[in-house]
């Protein structure tokens, strides 16, 4: 007698463990299969994990396996490892990590293969002939006669359909069911592009690579400015893996997953690649799944979850543009793609590359000769763009000085100018915002409040296409208000600038097309390709976006490129705040001058001497790190120290307050009893920076701890101590979280 220990796919604490069926004689089961099962009086889904002769409870309570799906396991040994290795790394339960290894489509049996019918002819073409020359049924003769042309897909002959089942019958033809494939619409193109001759630099990266690809694996570091080909460098080590008879991953952060992107990928590599992305419909996710885990793709490009794709005998993994927040998954289990990929390569000696201009300042640190090997990153460097082509010219203006020479638009001078110039040579520009909306600020000029969201503790942004207040944070809309809702004054004003309000400043100063690309003019599928093809194909003139058009984006006649507002990201309330700032202004000042028409950028501050705009502006990659990694040190910053905090939520502020001070307490004198007290740099309970949200009163226990086997150790505790939570309160544990609100 076999038995299975499954774990079913419910996620909750409580059942985040084995439960023993018994397999069926008739019925194929091994490790990974997804199965139904019995539970309770429903019957759910469960995968199954382990196979066993013993039943670890008595046999007249064990019950049967109802169902298995399909005839392969649905999730690898590997992936299943990979698993367990999320569960304990992210304090998650067992199932919300293999839930990250399927699609969500095959979850509950979602949806299903499509099936497709094609008609054939089962007997030679002579018999077909005296058939169709004795035959008196005219639509029967008609249908056979179209088969002498090749079979076909009995949907697209829907004036056959009345005969196929006599055909049928009288064993003129056979019906056969097929699954067929979903493709997205960029694939199905075959291999076209011509490779370029390398550059020796990327010559000497590609071999390094490559040499690691197939021999034993490496983790390197590719450091390349922007524009310098690093693409390129993927595209050749990948060549040569999937030569040597090995698979590859490429991450790229998803809004840098432009069609641009896919097409360069599917230009190269065929059928052998998939794609996978949010704008996919369930169908193409799925099919896009079942042709990687059957092996006829063999490079999957995608964002974060495509660290998880069912390859076999992986050779290199990519991670493009590493230092974008996006590799971090914001939703439980709160995985890092990055970290998944580090192990995923250890797993399968293969080459991990992470690959960025503006590495975060973690990952540069360990390429120092200092780090232990286990964590160690190789460097490589790519100095020079391609063809020599220079970087920008940059300039820095100042925008103090710009309302004392009694300028208060927008636009500095030099920035109307350039782009005036760049219109006139017929030119394309961007500018760069980071604030979506109209207004950002809708506020009284008698009492001076700001109208804030009903639900959380932050302003409204106006957006003028639908005439309404906006919370960026929980969706909440209002009609904005003809009086002041605190002292009921008529004196509302609108303040600052989203790139809605600069989309409109464009068009009337310019007097051209304007494409704007955000959050807001992107929701729809397929909108964001759509955009980018406005601009590519110059129909447009200039670009107004916000991050999203900060990387990843290719346009030979882009000559400029305006940065409005360049330190607004500098004074967000985060420890990596400066660092962002850097990498944003770098990677958007790369946009331009990436053809043979050199570039320019104008970058917009009120703070012109900082460092991060500084360096920036010089392109100084170098002279940031060293800077930036004394001031961590000095600080007690990440990577020195890991910052983690429990976030507890609820509708009653004294609540929320009681149950983080508790918490507090519990886990100082875990601390002490543990004599843990030396990984300790802070432990506070406090209002998180944004007080209420959704509707919720937030209270947090902060913890920052020195990095060390003492801080996991605190980290599981905490975990303990927030699943104890008591039922009217949330808590959430966040450790490294991309944004600290
Ligand atoms: P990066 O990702 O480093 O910013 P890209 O990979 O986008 O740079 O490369 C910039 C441009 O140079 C692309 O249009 C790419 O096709 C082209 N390119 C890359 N390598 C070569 C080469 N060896 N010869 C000619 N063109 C190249
Ligand atoms: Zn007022
Ligand atoms: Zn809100």
């Amino acid at each position: 007698m076999s038995y299975a220990r499954v774990i079913v796919d419910v996620s909750a604490e409580a059942v985040d463990r084995f439960f023993t069926y018994r397999i069926p004689d008739d019925m194929t089961v091994g490790e990974g299969f997804q199965v139904r099962v019995p539970f309770g009086n429903r019957v759910i889904d469960g995968f199954v994990l382990e196979i066993t002769d013993k039943s670890d409870v008595p046999e007249e309570k064990v019950k049967d396996i109802k169902a298995v799906s399909g005839s392969m396991p649905v999730i690898l040994p590997e992936l299943i490892e990979l698993s367990r290795w999320i569960r304990e790394k992210y304090y998650c339960n067992l199932v919300d990590a293999l839930r990250l290894m399927i699609p969500s489509e095959m979850r509950g049996n979602r949806v299903r293969e499509k099936i497709v019918r094609v008609a054939r002819l089962r007997v030679d073409e002579a018999a077909a002939r005296d058939f169709m020359a004795s035959s008196k049924a005219k639509r029967q003769v008609e249908c056979v006669e179209a088969l002498l042309g090749g079979e076909f897909e009995t949907r697209s002959m829907p004036r056959f359909a009345s005969v196929y089942a006599p055909l049928e019958k009288k064993g003129i033809i056979v019906l056969e069911t097929r699954s067929s494939m979903r493709t997205p619409s960029l694939l199905g193109r075959e291999e076209t592009a011509v490779d370029p001759t390398l550059l020796p630099a990327q010559q000497r990266a590609v071999d390094e690579i490559s040499a690691a690809a197939v021999n034993g694996g490496g983790r390197f570091l590719l450091h390349g400015v922007t524009g310098s080909g690093k693409t390129e460098v993927y595209i050749r080590a990948i060549r040569n893996a999937l030569d040597a008879g090995r698979t590859a991953i490429v991450l790229v952060p998803e809004i840098a997953l432009t069609p641009q992107m896919v097409t360069w990928f599917h230009a190269r590599f065929g059928k052998s690649a998939a794609v996978i992305h949010s704008r996919l419909g369930k169908g193409e996710r799925y099919d896009e799944w079942r042709r990687i885990r059957s092996g006829e793709a063999r490079v999957v490009i995608g964002a974060r979850s495509a660290v998880f794709a069912p390859l076999e005998n992986i050779g290199v993994i990519v991670v493009d543009e590493e230092h974008e927040n996006s590799y971090k998954s914001d939703k439980r289990p709160c995985y890092d793609a990055i970290e998944v990929a580090w192990r995923r390569a250890l797993t399968h000696r293969a080459a991990l590359v992470l690959g960025s201009a503006t590495p975060s300042i973690s990952t540069y640190m360990r390429t120092r000769p200092t780090v232990r090997p286990e964590n160690k990153l190789k460097l490589i460097t790519l100095p020079e763009r391609v063809n020599g082509r220079p970087l920008p010219e940059v300039s820095i203006v100042d925008m103090r000085a710009e309302i004392e020479m009694g300028n208060s638009s927008i636009f500095s001078y030099e920035l109307k100018s350039g782009v005036e110039e760049c219109l006139r040579n017929g030119h394309q520009a961007i500018l760069f915002l980071n604030r979506r909306g109209y207004s950002p600020f809708v506020s009284c000029r008698k009492c001076g409040k700001a109208v804030k969201c009903p639900n959380c503790d932050v302003t409204m942004t106006f957006h003028m296409d639908e005439n309404l207040l906006k919370c960026h944070y929980c969706g909440e809309t209002e009609a904005p208000p003809k009086l002041c809702p605190s002292c009921g004054s008529a004196h509302i004003r609108y303040f600052g600038t989203g790139t809605e309000k600069l989309e409109s400043e464009v068009k009337r100063l310019f007097d051209v097309p304007v494409t704007r690309v955000d959050q807001d003019t992107t929701s729809t599928k397929d909108a964001h390709e759509r955009l980018i093809n406005e601009f590519a194909s110059g129909r447009t003139r200039i670009m107004v976006g916000t991050q999203m058009i900060a990387k990843g984006l290719d346009f030979p006649n882009v000559t400029l490129v305006g940065a409005i507002m360049a330190d607004m990201s500098l004074n967000m309330p985060d420890y990596r705040a400066t660092e962002r700032t850097f990498q944003l202004l770098t990677q958007v000042a790369g946009r331009a001058g990436r053809a043979d028409d050199p570039g320019r950028v104008v970058i917009q501050t009120y703070e012109p001497d900082h460092y991060a705009i500084q360096l920036a502006a010089r392109q100084d990659y170098s002279a940031f790190y060293t800077r930036e990694a004394a001031f961590r040190r000095a600080c007690l910053y990440p990577p020195f120290t890991v910052i983690s905090r429990i976030l507890y939520s609820a509708d009653d502020q004294k609540r929320a307050e009681d149950v983080a001070a508790i918490a507090q307490e519990e886990l100082r004198s875990f601390i002490d009893e543990r004599g843990l007290k030396d990984a300790v740099v802070l432990i506070h309970a406090n209002t998180a920076p944004v007080k209420l949200l959704k509707g919720l009163y937030r209270q947090q226990l902060f913890v920052k701890l020195y990095s060390g086997d003492d801080s996991s150790v605190i980290l599981g505790e905490m975990r303990r101590i927030a699943l104890g939570a008591p039922d009217d309160v949330r808590a959430e544990l966040e450790i490294n979280p991309v944004n600290m609100i």
